[in-house]
């Protein structure tokens, strides 16, 4: 299997050159020639198993083919449960019980393992560079941890991340450093961005990406979505419809994926926050990327979502591609009334990201649709408590492992965000 650039002007290569680099040589994102066909309907025991299914094809004649089972049973060692909610054919995908209580830890893990496996003995200390709007930088810290032969730089947007994002972005020490940046997280993708694609600068310093760029983080996302929609299938003979809290795209690539690859997947509707580059274009308007705009649901607060390339890729063109989804803005203060009706109305307790998700299943049924939806539920609310705990009036417990990383010391660093800055960090260290 041939993976080439959406850009068109870098050499086609393997699954494994491409989790390897992260970023095309020209700038562009690394799509497979063709996607592959596995049997998803078949409803599998584990979410691992399930994993094992969606990704071998992809790895076929990888040099790490026969670590695959391991590396599957490693990221997807806890649950993605469908919850059903109160109202008929309502549901929650809860993708948040990993380490850092958010859905990126998946992808993220299954990526280390990947790398790790992919790493030849005595090869230079590869850096990940990481740009985050908040959650990805925590669950790559997590999966990098100690992890030899890695370091993990994390850029983040001061002040534009929850309290507790930032504890668990400055928590890990070791390996991993995080760098606070005076900008949005757009200015921290083009850093990362412009180091990557720094051809002098990757000689000199090997540099990686984990952000959902990498098609190492793509991939093993598709397998949570495989995973529901064969045991809904399995179970009610109609497929699973979901909705997307969407961002940069990542996570609905993945289950535009595992549809393609023939799970039982029916629309993917994707729920945007106040940034509406995505909306507009859906709406019929062109692609114009916007400057960021800070919301509630700060880790979809991306303006230029980076795997458009890869859907426009996918679709030929703009008119197929506005056939394929359709895409709406939620703002901050329908995600409030969300979040504080969202006990009463579905019996669950949501972060303002999914309730983003919420509150367009709310229209839909509100219209008469009739389908069954699965919400995903991209992060643990307890990560946002000071937004949801004054909403519902009460604490929101913390599940374990969010809190023995918020028992850490935290330490981060400023940096400046002009390029050179950033080169010049990577070059000292
Ligand atoms: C990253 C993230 C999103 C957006 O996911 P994309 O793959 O960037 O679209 C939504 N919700 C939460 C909690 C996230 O961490």
């Amino acid at each position: 299997m041939k993976f080439v650039s959406t850009r068109g002007q870098a050499p086609a290569v393997d699954i494994d050159a491409a989790l390897v680099a992260g970023l095309a040589p020209d700038g562009g994102l690394y799509v497979p020639d063709t996607i592959p066909a596995a049997d998803l309907a078949r409803p599998r025991d584990s979410l691992a198993d399930t994993a094992l299914a969606t990704l071998a094809p992809w790895f076929a004649g990888s040099r790490i083919q026969s670590h695959l089972p391991g590396l599957c049973a490693d990221a997807f060692a806890w649950p993605a449960p469908l919850r059903a909610l109160a109202g008929d054919g309502d549901h929650l995908l809860e993708l948040f019980h990993g380490p850092t209580a958010a859905f990126k830890d998946y992808a993220a893990r299954f990526l280390a393992g990947a790398l790790s496996a992919l790493r030849t003995p005595h090869a230079a200390d590869s850096t990940i560079l990481v740009a985050t709007s908040g959650d990805t930088g925590a669950a790559v810290a997590s999966a990098f941890h100690r992890r030899p032969g890695f370091a993990v730089v994390i850029l983040y947007p001061e002040g534009r991340v929850s309290p507790r994002q930032a504890h668990g972005l400055e928590c890990w020490g070791d390996n991993v450093r995080a760098f606070r940046i005076d900008g949005s997280f757009d200015d921290c993708q083009r850093l990362a961005k412009d180091a990557l694609s720094d051809a002098d600068l990757r000689a000199r310093r090997p540099l990686t990406t984990a952000n959902s760029i990498s098609l190492g983080r793509l991939l093993p996302q598709a397998a949570y979505y495989a995973h529901a929609a064969a045991h809904h299938y399995a179970a009610h003979a109609r497929p699973l419809n979901v909705i997307v809290p969407t961002g940069n795209l990542g996570n609905a690539c993945a289950a535009f994926i595992a549809r393609a690859m023939g799970a039982p997947l029916g629309e993917i509707r994707l729920a945007c926050n106040a940034n509406d580059t995505l909306p507009r274009f859906f709406g019929g308007a062109g692609y114009l990327p916007q400057p960021t705009r800070a919301t509630l649901a700060n880790a979809m607060d991306v303006g230029a979502p980076s795997n458009f390339e890869r859907l426009r890729h996918w679709h030929g063109d703009d008119v197929a591609l506005r056939g394929a989804f359709v895409a709406r803005s939620v703002d901050d203060a329908a995600i409030r009334a969300t979040i504080r009706n969202a006990e009463a109305r579905h019996g669950i307790v949501p972060c303002p990201h999914t309730a983003a998700g919420l509150h367009l299943l709310e229209a839909l049924r509100a219209d008469g649709d009739r389908r069954d939806w699965a919400v995903v539920a991209t992060a643990h609310p307890a990560k946002f408590d000071a937004i949801v705990e004054p909403l519902v009036g009460h604490a929101v417990p913390v599940p374990p492992a969010l809190a023995a990383c918020l028992a850490r010391p935290a330490q981060g660093v400023r940096l400046g965000r002009e390029p050179d800055a950033l080169r010049r960090m990577l070059l000292d260290a």
